[in-house]
């Protein structure tokens, strides 16, 4: 391990690159000639208008971001775009969820707060293994959107393109788990949003990516002033003051990849790393993945020995020789390894051996 740094499986906070740390500690006391940290300079300030200005001009770059759509960093983590989105976007008072675990269920719970929610498609009655079929999804036509978590950090799985609802009701992602991992037709969407402590930096704030039609006047009077799209995409995100240190590090990151061949090298190393851990599953009598493969995520490999016990001590003993965070969600148990776009292959490659070696000594 490079200066004491363990292999970071974490599923979010999350393993942020090297090179980008160091740029961090760098900057620290002395952003850009400010003689100040850029926590300490002011929102307002010429330097930090340019700073906010690039981040934009970069994830438009890295994401090929049509200009009808407006990029927004709003606090409150992907959690409160729960809330935002069906609150922003609910004209007429109805949306589609479609219901693929824990995080599409959160936000189903939430929607349902501000309008008639109807769940289009569920995974559930195939224990959520699996990305149901929406490419013949039909809505009602004053349906107001189409939702899906694009990646369920907790199960697993990732919505196979050909799967992907096809309506004429804008579409919603939460892409908080899989936000910049590989390609993204951002033209076919209404509205993306992502936590960023998972792919991109530190945790607090989303980047919401909005069409501009659907930033509109909103009719609720009680909606809280700082959740309309509609201030925030005319405040430039600071209607308040805005998380300064958050948007430099993910800053600091959309350069990065940009400079390491952009979102089609980042999936090619992705997917090397999930194929690495996915065959060694595959092969081994002791672990079984139990996702459908053609729902496999690429970013949280879920694995499990199917003894609960043994599970935990795997984990247990993983984070004694330093690789950390493969314990299964609480609410799901089991192993999950987190291989974000900062996880090395060296990383993956190290947990092979281990759970090999771990194999070979417990069958
Ligand atoms: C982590 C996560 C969230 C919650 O993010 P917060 O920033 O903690 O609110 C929501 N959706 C998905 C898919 C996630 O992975």
């Amino acid at each position: 391990m490079k200066n004491g740094r363990v292999h970071n499986f974490n599923a979010g906070p999350a393993a942020m690159p090297l090179p980008v740390l160091e740029e961090i500690r760098r900057d620290l006391l002395d952003w850009n000639g400010t003689g100040m940290s850029v926590m300490e300079v002011s929102h307002r300030s010429a330097e930090y208008a340019a700073l906010e200005r690039e981040v934009d001009a970069d994830l438009r770059e890295l994401m090929g971001i049509p200009e009808r759509y407006k990029i927004l960093f709003m606090q409150g983590g992907a959690t409160l775009q729960f809330a935002a989105v069906p609150w922003n976007l609910m004209i007429n008072g109805r949306a589609a969820y479609i219901d693929t675990g824990s995080w599409s269920s959160k936000a189903i719970k939430e929607a349902r707060r501000y309008g008639e929610v109807e769940v289009a498609a569920s995974g559930s009655a195939d224990g959520y293994r699996k990305i149901p079929d929406c490419s013949q999804l039909e809505v009602a036509p004053d349906t107001d959107f189409v939702y899906i978590c694009e990646n369920e950090t907790i199960g697993g799985l990732t919505w196979p393109e050909e799967r992907k609802p096809r309506t004429s009701a804008p579409l919603v992602a939460d892409q908080s788990s899989m936000f910049l991992s590989r390609p993204c037709d951002v033209s076919r969407y209404g509205l993306i949003y992502a936590g960023v402590q998972k792919n991109l930096g530190p945790a607090g704030i989303a980047i919401v990516i909005v069409r501009e039609d659907l930033i509109r006047d909103v009719p609720d009077p009680k909606m809280p002033t700082y959740m309309r799209y509609d201030v925030q995409a005319a405040n430039g995100s600071h209607y308040n003051t805005p998380n300064c240190w958050a948007a430099y590090c993910c800053g600091r990151v959309i350069k990065s990849l940009l400079r390491s061949g952009g979102l089609e090298a980042a999936h090619e190393r992705n997917k090397k790393k999930a194929d690495i851990l996915y065959e060694f599953l595959d092969s081994s009598s002791t672990f079984t993945a139990p996702v459908e493969r053609e729902s496999r995520s690429l970013m949280n490999v879920v694995f499990t020995t199917g003894d609960k016990d043994l599970d935990a001590k795997i984990a247990k003993d993983a984070a004694d020789v330093g690789i950390v965070g493969i314990k299964g969600h609480k609410s799901v148990g089991g192993l999950r390894a987190s291989t974000y776009n900062a996880v090395s292959e060296e990383s993956v490659e190290a947990l092979v051996s281990f759970l090999k070696k771990y194999q070979t000594t417990q069958v």
